[in-house]
């Protein structure tokens, strides 16, 4: 398998694609591993994850460059991202000790009542690339800090970082055989689908979540799906700072050149305030630098994959056909690299595929709406449930819209962000059951009851 840089067009490098036998080879040794590793106390475990934790940030600056290679993610933002997800490791390494220890229920002098956490087993996990250690961790440290053995599949796109995962995890003291990485595309996916594993958690688009349910389903097991989403952001008439509220929300709408599940993908803006705010927006976008991710202060850089530039273009040239108005960028970049202008569309509408199908690039649709109902009305037209935003003077107004939006996740003035100690989940065709806090460390667990009459 060619692993190719998106901001150059050169291959990195050639890498030998798992297949049937290999997989089954790791499998066999997961299987094996799992119990002995259920058995190391779970304290030791959380100490094994801290380390792991230490040395992400400890090696940033190697780590980061091989993220930006192969996914083109600006240099500063990949060095977000592995702070972040160290960040969320601790965070899940903190709480693991509370929130997979058994816990007793009931005491009376004759009867104890308690549950116990026990690992799923073995578990798959087919991952994205758009944010590989976010996303990773998300899944896998839960994993390992309750006891499973994991077969984690990195994307294609990011099968370098896959592999610089393994090693830290390694090194940070994970027996050498709980861990093992698929290498390849969907169709190393598709065997994984076809083995026998205890729990598939997945983070993908809709498309595939979809069909790997189908696919899990017969198994009985557990399956849960983090998706794609079509979040929207609802600028109400008494916010106060427009030049901040421009700011916040394009950086939400194209911080890694878009590519964010919860990425602001369409934004409604009352009438009031929306010529204020459509100027701040795009005297924004036009102040960031764009070029090759390596370079400095570079904001806007490449998409990760090559299709994804004609899809973005296809969603402007649909928009423009429809009748909306390009106010900045609107083309495929020149040169080496899959790049695409950072661009702002308005006059759009709903019949427009940019207000409706995740674009997952640096575009946006800006629409005026006359007051909270009507905004509230297009917020719900999606088929997607994964975040929405209100920005507003008072909490009241936005709870009283966002409590009506079927989204695993609400924010009030702020927009794109993960945090560890609330639970990540979608609903709709965002996908289901929940990553990070208490709920996502118990996701990799089944509850055992135990009733104890002396
Ligand atoms: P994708 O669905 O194309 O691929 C995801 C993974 O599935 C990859 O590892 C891929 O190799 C594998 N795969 C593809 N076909 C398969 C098949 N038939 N059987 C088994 N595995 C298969 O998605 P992507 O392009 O990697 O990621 C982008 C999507 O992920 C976007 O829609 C984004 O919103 C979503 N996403 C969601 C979250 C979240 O937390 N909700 C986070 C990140 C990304």
């Amino acid at each position: 398998m060619e692993i190719i840089n998106p901001a150059t067009e050169e291959i990195i490098t050639n890498i030998q694609e798992d297949n049937k036998p290999s997989l089954d080879n790791k499998y066999t040794l997961l299987k094996k591993a799992q119990p002995i590793w259920y058995s190391v106390d779970l304290k030791e475990r959380i100490k094994i994850v801290q380390k792991f934790a230490e040395l992400l940030k400890k090696n940033i600056e190697p780590l980061a460059a091989i993220l930006t290679s192969e996914v083109g993610k600006p240099l500063q933002q990949s060095r977000n991202e592995i702070n972040g997800a160290a960040g969320r490791v601790v965070w899940l390494a903190d709480h693991a000790l509370q929130y997979l220890s058994e816990e007793v229920m009931n005491q009376t002098d004759v009867l104890t009542e308690k549950i116990v956490y026990e690992p799923l087993g073995v578990i798959c996990n087919i991952s994205a690339w758009n944010f590989p250690y976010n996303v990773g961790v998300n899944v896998f440290v839960p994993a390992l800090l309750a006891g499973n053995a994991v077969m984690y599949k990195p994307s294609e796109y990011s099968t370098l970082t896959g592999l610089e995962i393994e090693k830290y995890l390694k090194e940070a003291g994970v027996s050498p055989d709980v861990f093992q990485v698929a290498v390849g595309t969907g169709e190393v996916g598709g065997v994984l689908l076809e083995m026998d594993f205890d729990g598939y958690f997945f983070t993908g688009s809709y498309k595939t979540g979809q069909y790997i349910y189908e696919k899990v389903a017969p198994k009985m097991v557990p399956c849960q799906l983090e998706l794609g989403g079509k979040d929207p952001v609802y600028i109400a008439d008494d916010v106060e700072n427009i030049k901040s509220v421009a700011a916040g929300t394009s950086d939400g709408a194209f911080y890694n050149n878009g590519q964010s599940c919860c990425a602001v993908e369409r934004i409604y803006v009352h009438e009031k305030v929306y010529d204020n705010y459509v100027k701040a927006f795009v005297e924004e976008v036009n102040s960031w630098k764009s070029g090759l991710p390596t370079e400095e202060g570079v904001y806007i850089s490449v998409v990760s994959r090559r299709p994804q530039v004609d899809f973005i273009d296809g969603q402007v040239k649909d928009a423009v056909n429809k009748g909306a108005k390009i106010l900045t960028g609107g083309k495929k970049k020149t040169g080496k690299g899959y790049g695409y202008e950072a661009t702002v569309l308005v006059d759009v509408d709903h019949e427009m595929s940019v207000m409706k199908d995740e674009s997952f690039g640096p575009i946006i649709g800006i629409m005026k709406v006359k007051n909270d109902v009507e905004a509230l009305k297009l917020m719900q037209d999606t088929e997607y449930g994964l975040t929405a935003a209100v920005y507003s003077k008072t909490w009241e107004r936005a709870e009283k819209i966002l409590s009506q939006i079927d989204s695993g996740t609400g924010y009030w003035n702020c927009c794109d962000r993960v945090s560890a100690p609330v639970p990540w989940s979608g609903r709709n065709h965002s996908g289901f059951g929940s990553t990070l806090s208490h709920l996502g460390l118990r996701a990799f667990t089944k509850p055992k009851a135990y009733q104890l009459r002396n």
